[in-house]
């Protein structure tokens, strides 16, 4: 398979090392020529008695698996994982994580949008597979890029043609549409970012601009930008004269990363009269995956995080 994993551990976003014993441990009979009296090597090989090889290098805050041969290797980095509550990132895949707290530990919005919890009963080489190589699924093409949007929620894997474009594109957007002749499914997120739903159908795929942005920066968000999945009717922000670029909902957990998203609902919901212990209440609440939620923005010119919640 020879796919690059990288095994670390993260506490609120940032690497935490490893214990050294459990490294030495779980790779050390499975070493080539075994594990110096103390300490990590530099970079060492493993060989694991299926025939099973790897290139090992990094330190007890982060270990950086090469040359991967799939098998017993695979296993071994798995219960390194385990026992080390470390999470395991192939590269361009998503992270495997062992529980759903861990999600918020992780250090961007992209990588907690697109983790991947395996229970511990199935932490194994095979759970590691078939994220890397997922089966029985074929690969599927790379998706868009958006501008203003991070893909958060809105797209899912599907085997049916896109009912815009016709074409069988893996991938189907999941989010409003609005529209009077609009399909409200089926629409894949290519025929988003190259305008052909929005040309074909009349159709936008958010409705609000929450601020003054230039004509063509509006019609882009509106346009050619997946929508917000939202439970009610949602709106974009906009700060520094430009929109903001959408990251996902989030949870009262999660917000504890972004202190200037908390200020700006924060001032929202005291701009509305509510008393500062129900504010704190509300934000307290919030929840990522449920209702209420908030929905997270970054400023593409300043870098600021915004939020707005639905719940009112
Ligand atoms: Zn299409
Ligand atoms: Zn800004």
């Amino acid at each position: 398979m020879s796919h690059p994993f990288q095994v670390l551990r993260f506490r609120e976003g940032e690497p935490v090392a490893m214990k050294e014993a459990v490294i030495r441990e779980v790779l050390g009979p499975v070493t080539v020529g075994g594990m110096p009296d103390r300490g990590l090597p530099e970079w060492w090989n493993l060989r694991t008695p299926d025939g099973g090889e790897a290139e090992v290098y990094g330190d007890a805050s982060c270990l950086s698996f090469t040359r991967v041969s799939g098998g017993l290797v695979l296993d071994a980095m798995a219960e390194l994982a385990l026992r080390a509550g470390a999470v395991i990132m192939p590269l361009d895949c998503p992270v495997l994580l062992q529980r759903e707290h861990d999600r918020r530990h992780l250090p961007d919005a992209e990588m907690r949008a697109h983790a991947i919890v395996v229970p511990p009963t199935d932490w194994t080489g095979r759970a590691i597979e078939r994220v890397v190589r997922p089966l029985p699924e074929p690969r599927r093409p790379v998706l868009p890029r958006f501008a203003y949007h991070s893909r958060a929620g809105v797209v899912a894997p599907t085997d049916a043609p896109c009912v815009c474009c016709g074409q069988e594109r893996g991938w189907v957007y999941t989010g409003p549409v609005y529209g009077a002749g609009a399909p409200d499914a089926g629409i894949c997120p290519y025929c988003i970012a190259f305008g052909k739903a929005a040309e074909r159908y009349g159709a936008t795929f958010n409705d609000l601009i929450d601020g003054d942005v230039p004509e063509e920066v509006a019609r882009e968000i509106l346009e050619r930008t997946p929508g917000i999945p939202a439970w009610q009717s949602p709106r974009w922000l906009t700060h520094c004269g430009d929109g903001a670029e959408f990251l996902g909902t989030i949870g009262a957990e999660g917000l504890a990363h972004f202190p200037d998203a908390v200020e700006t609902l924060r001032r929202e919901w005291a701009g509305r009269g509510r008393p500062p212990a129900q504010v704190e209440e509300y934000l307290g609440a919030l929840d990522a995956a449920g209702m209420p939620t908030a929905y997270l923005f970054r400023c593409r010119v300043c870098g600021t995080h915004l939020a707005y919640s639905d719940f009112t």
